[in-house]
């Protein structure tokens, strides 16, 4: 048997033992929270398209003495979510954390030169794929002691800005999909929802929509993840848009 006393990781009331989903956990954001969620000792299921970048997210959660499952999977592809529901529900009967992260970027552009395609596979992808995630999981958030779905979306979502309308739509609907679902849980089950707005972060998205940035300029994905593990780990507040620059 190993001995890797010297890494157990620091555990999380909030988190341990809990079973953690994140879309979007092959790099930035969503690989940065599943290796803290995975840190303070939720197993986590990584969830994106590139199964060789899921495995590193993997390796990463063993090496610091967590646990993890790599689903690989196009959250764009007819019935890959159900597919999904069928295979954790096979192995697990709850669900305790939804990590609703992925989406893809559409190049600024005047709304009348958006390209169909681009804004179509955006609206499946950030907008119908998270109601897919809702309706597949929320028995399963259900069934746990206190189901914690966290979306992550962006500012441009509630306020409009020039030649950002393809994404930043997807975005609004995003938002009142989740908040929506937040509201209609607040009195009925145990299951709390949220938006994190994570503010500029260091990522390959972010490069894409400013490609002149200096990306040192920018915070790590890292500090985004720690908010959202600790935001996680406690009771936090029912249908918000919440802020991580706000609450620094
Ligand atoms: P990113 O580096 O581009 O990561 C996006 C993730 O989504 C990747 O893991 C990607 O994995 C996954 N993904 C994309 N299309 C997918 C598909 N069809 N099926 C499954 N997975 C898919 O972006 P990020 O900056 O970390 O963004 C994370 C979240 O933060 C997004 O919701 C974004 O809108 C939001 N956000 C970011 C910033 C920022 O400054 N970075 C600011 C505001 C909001 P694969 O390519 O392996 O599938």
């Amino acid at each position: 048997m190993d001995d890797n006393s010297a890494q157990q990781p620091a555990r999380d009331k909030g988190l341990a033992g809990k079973l953690a989903l994140v879309t979007g956990a092959s790099r930035g954001i969503g690989a940065a929270t599943a290796i803290e969620l995975g840190r303070r000792g939720a197993h986590v299921i990584l969830t994106a398209r590139d199964d060789r970048k899921l495995e590193q997210v993997e390796d990463t959660i063993h090496a610091a003495g967590g646990t993890a499952t790599i689903a690989p999977m196009d959250l764009a592809e007819p019935d890959s979510i159900a597919r999904l529901a069928t295979a954790i529900g096979g192995r697990w009967d709850a669900l305790d954390i939804l990590v609703i992260n992925a989406a893809v970027f559409v190049p600024l552009t005047p709304v009348q030169d958006i390209d169909p395609r681009a804004f179509s596979r955006a609206l499946t992808v950030n907008v119908a794929a998270t109601q897919n995630l809702l309706a597949a999981f929320h028995p399963m958030l259900k069934r746990a002691e206190a189901g914690r779905v966290i979306g992550v979306t962006s500012s441009v979502g509630a306020s409009p800005r020039a030649y950002w309308a393809a994404y930043a739509s997807t975005k609004a609907a995003f938002d009142n999909l989740l908040l929506s679902y937040a509201l209609e849980n607040a009195n009925t089950t145990a299951i709390r929802a949220a938006v994190v707005n994570p503010g500029g972060t260091r990522t390959e998205m972010r490069a894409r929509a400013f490609p002149g940035e200096d990306p040192a300029t920018v915070q790590p994905p890292e500090n985004v993840a720690t908010f959202m593990a600790n935001m996680i780990g406690e009771p936090f507040p029912n249908g918000e848009i919440i802020s991580v620059k706000d609450a620094r």
